[in-house]
């Protein structure tokens, strides 16, 4: 009996750890590893055009372009883009970092988008500490971004997808605005805009998807999708007239609902270290971010697999 069991046992565990192996199909190691590099101090909060800015593109740049499967739609996997900021201030060749993989059976494209920057270096806090390091702030996003690249660029999606690493979000959705007003193909072949944007801790151990509101076909295949997810993933946020609660505008997904193109943001709510010094890897929750990114991927691929090119957000 005793000895029966124990195999027993070590059968259950032998199957856990396949359908672990499996199921959970971005490395959490590597995730961890993008998102630790990306926040550390040496970037100095990713202000646009800094040298921690241009750190991040390199890195950035040297995960994409070192996949297999995955094609350059601007000079050097790089678009480059100018903007005036806030009190006039120019800001010459920001960068957006963009690598595609062509689908298997449709030219439409999911546009995967996290940005890559943050606020830089700024008013210390009462530790001293004035390097916003952007951990959640989103690091965390790119970092997911990067590791579904990989699983993409392994596993062949139905749809085409870009995976696009964007800068100066910060600065009001620059980077996302310089690519839908100079994307390389009619705006009507994007099936989807996903973005992420700060997906790296929840102490409610929630995850949302916001956007069902304006395309409510999106949400049974996320429903379904998430049966039973931990995190859960919850829906809303994206109620018109609801002031700050409403997330539609805050995040780059603004720009494609600017000009009509369907979105979903993944993100989590805000927390006691949004836009502080204290946004830092260490208040990231491994367990939570590894789990959100898995869902995540889990949520792409049922839209990938279900959404037919006649869906539209109209
Ligand atoms: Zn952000």
């Amino acid at each position: 009996m005793h000895f029966n069991f124990n195999k027993h046992l070590f059968s259950i565990i032998c199957l856990l750890i396949t359908n672990i192996s499996f199921a959970q199909s971005i490395d959490s190691k590597d995730l961890l590893k993008h998102l630790e590099f990306l926040s550390s101090d040496a970037l100095a909060g990713r202000k646009p055009l800094t040298a921690g800015s241009m750190e991040a593109r390199s890195y950035i740049l040297n995960e994409l372009t070192s996949l297999e499967n995955v094609q350059a739609l601007y000079p050097d996997f790089i678009q480059r883009f100018s903007f005036t900021g806030r009190n006039k201030a120019q800001y010459e060749d920001a960068a957006n970092l963009v690598a595609f993989i062509p689908g298997s059976s449709s030219r439409k494209v999911i546009v995967v988008t996290a940005h890559y920057d943050h606020v830089g270096v700024g008013k210390p806090n009462a530790a001293g500490d004035s390097i916003y390091n952007g951990a959640d702030d989103n690091a965390s996003g790119t970092a997911a971004l990067l590791e579904l690249a990989e699983y993409f660029s392994k596993n062949r999606p139905l749809h085409s997808m870009m995976f696009v690493a964007l800068d100066a979000e910060e600065l009001g959705l620059r980077g996302a605005k310089a690519l839908v007003d100079d994307f390389p193909y009619p705006l009507d072949q994007i099936l989807l805009n996903v973005n992420m944007d700060m997906i790296g801790r929840s102490d409610k151990n929630e995850l949302y998807a916001s956007g069902t509101h304006f395309y409510p076909y999106l949400k049974p295949i996320l429903e379904k999708a998430a049966a039973g997810s931990d995190p859960t993933l919850r829906f809303g946020h994206d109620t018109p007239g609801t002031g700050r609660e409403d997330w539609t505008n805050q995040s780059d997904q603004g720009a494609f609902f600017a000009k009509k193109v369907p979105h979903l943001y993944f993100g989590v709510e805000d927390h006691v270290d949004y836009h502080k010094p204290s946004d830092e890897f260490k208040n990231i929750q491994p367990k939570f971010y590894s789990n959100a990114a898995n869902l995540i991927l889990k949520c792409i691929l049922a839209l990938d697999a279900e959404l037919t090119d006649q869906n539209s957000g109209q």
